[in-house]
C-alpha cells in the first residue's frame, strides 16, 4: 500500500496549503499554492522535492503560488481540465477517473463541481486522503460561484459515497464558523456538539482543522442532510420522499406533505432547500412553490440560532479580498 505524508501549511488569512511526500520515491507535491514563498521555504527546510503542484481550482488562492514554485523547482502544474484556461503555469490537464501518480502513490481525480464551475478533488484510495479543495468543510460546504446547486449536492454526494475513514484536507478553516451555524440547526444533536467543541478545543489552542474524517461529516455536517439525525434519538431521514426530505429546520419531520423552502438571507439559502430537497430526492420534480412564511419550527429555529449566524451562514464570511470562500 502506498502512503503519503501530509504537512500542513496556513498562509494567508486562513487559507492551507499541503505538501505530499511520498518517502519511498523522494518525490513530492504541493496541493494548492495560494502563495509561493512560505511554502518554498517549507520546502527547502523538509528537504522535499517538488515533482508536481496540484490544483482543485482556478480561484486566485489557490494557484496564487503556481508560477513561482514552477520556475524554482521545475515542476509539473497538475489541474482540472474544465479549467485549464485560469491556472497559470499548467502542464497535465486531468478529467474524472484520470490517475495522478506521486512515485507509486496514485490519486484519483474526482470532478467536483459546485464552488467553481470545474473543480477536482485529489483521492489518494490507499492513502484514504482526499484533498477536497472547496467543497466540503467540516460542517459546511464551499460557497456556489459558478456551479449550481445540483452539482454542488452531486460533488457532495460523490465524496459522501467514500470510505467513510477518509481523511479529508479542505482549502480552509471555516470550522468555528460552520460549528456555530450548524449548531443552531441541530441543538440535539449530540454528535454535532461533540464534534464541534472538538474542533473550538483544537483551534483554540493553536491547533488545525484538517484533516477532518468523513465518517464525523456524515454524522455532523448539514449540507449532507438529509441523513442526519434530528436528534440521537431518530433514525436517518429517509432521501426518497419529498416529504420528509427537507432539512428539519422547515419542521418536514411532522409534514404530510413538501414544505417550502424557508427564504433565508444569503447564499446558504439557495443551496439549503435545493440540496435539502430538490436535489435530493434525486430524479423527482423539483418544487415549484415560493418560499412561504417562516413555519413555527422555522420561527423557533431561528430564535435559538444566533442572529449572526443567521447573516453569515456557514459559508458567507469573506476572508480575504476577492478570495471570497475560495
Ligand atoms: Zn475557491
Amino acid at each position: 500500500m502506498a502512503r503519503i505524508e501530509v504537512k500542513v501549511l496556513k498562509v494567508l488569512r486562513d487559507n492551507y496549503v499541503f505538501l505530499v511526500n511520498h518517502r519511498a520515491s523522494g518525490s513530492s507535491a504541493v496541493v494548492d499554492p495560494g502563495i509561493a514563498g512560505p511554502v518554498v521555504n517549507k520546502l527547502d527546510q523538509l528537504g522535499w522535492r517538488v515533482r508536481k503542484i496540484l490544483c482543485t481550482h482556478h480561484h486566485a488562492d489557490q494557484i496564487g503560488g503556481n508560477l513561482d514554485i514552477k520556475r524554482s523547482c521545475h515542476c509539473e502544474v497538475v489541474g482540472p481540465r474544465a479549467e485549464a484556461a485560469r491556472i497559470p503555469g499548467i502542464t497535465n490537464e486531468f478529467g474524472e477517473g484520470d490517475k495522478v501518480t506521486l512515485g507509486d502513490a496514485e490519486a484519483t481525480i474526482l470532478e467536483l463541481p459546485g464552488h467553481t464551475s470545474g473543480g477536482i478533488g485529489f483521492w489518494f484510495k490507499d492513502s484514504g486522503v482526499l484533498f477536497s479543495g472547496d467543497i466540503l468543510y467540516p460542517m459546511g460546504c464551499g460557497r456556489m460561484f459558478e456551479g449550481t446547486a445540483e452539482q454542488m449536492w452531486n460533488s457532495l454526494l460523490k465524496i459522501r459515497a467514500l470510505p467513510p475513514d477518509t481523511k479529508v484536507y479542505c482549502a480552509h478553516e471555516y470550522a468555528e464558523r460552520n460549528y456555530k451555524f450548524a449548531r443552531g440547526l441541530y441543538r440535539e444533536n449530540a454528535a454535532l456538539r461533540t464534534h464541534g467543541e472538538a474542533f473550538r478545543t483544537s483551534l483554540q489552542g493553536g491547533g488545525i482543522g484538517v484533516p477532518f474524517t468523513l465518517s464525523d461529516e456524515l454524522a455532523t455536517n448539514p449540507f449532507f442532510a438529509p441523513t442526519i439525525p434530528r436528534s440521537p434519538s431518530r433514525s436517518a431521514w429517509p432521501e426518497r420522499r419529498p416529504s420528509k426530505c427537507l432539512p428539519h429546520c422547515a419542521g418536514a419531520a411532522t409534514r404530510r406533505s413538501a414544505p417550502s423552502p424557508p427564504a433565508y438571507p444569503n447564499s446558504l439559502g439557495r443551496v439549503w432547500p435545493t440540496l435539502g430537497g430538490r436535489a435530493a430526492c434525486v430524479g423527482r420534480p423539483a418544487p415549484t412553490r415560493r418560499p412561504s412564511a417562516p413555519t413555527a419550527s422555522l420561527r423557533r429555529m431561528r430564535t435559538h440560532a444566533t442572529a449572526a449566524a443567521w447573516r453569515r451562514g456557514p459559508t458567507m464570511a469573506a476572508p480575504h479580498g476577492a478570495g471570497i470562500q475560495c
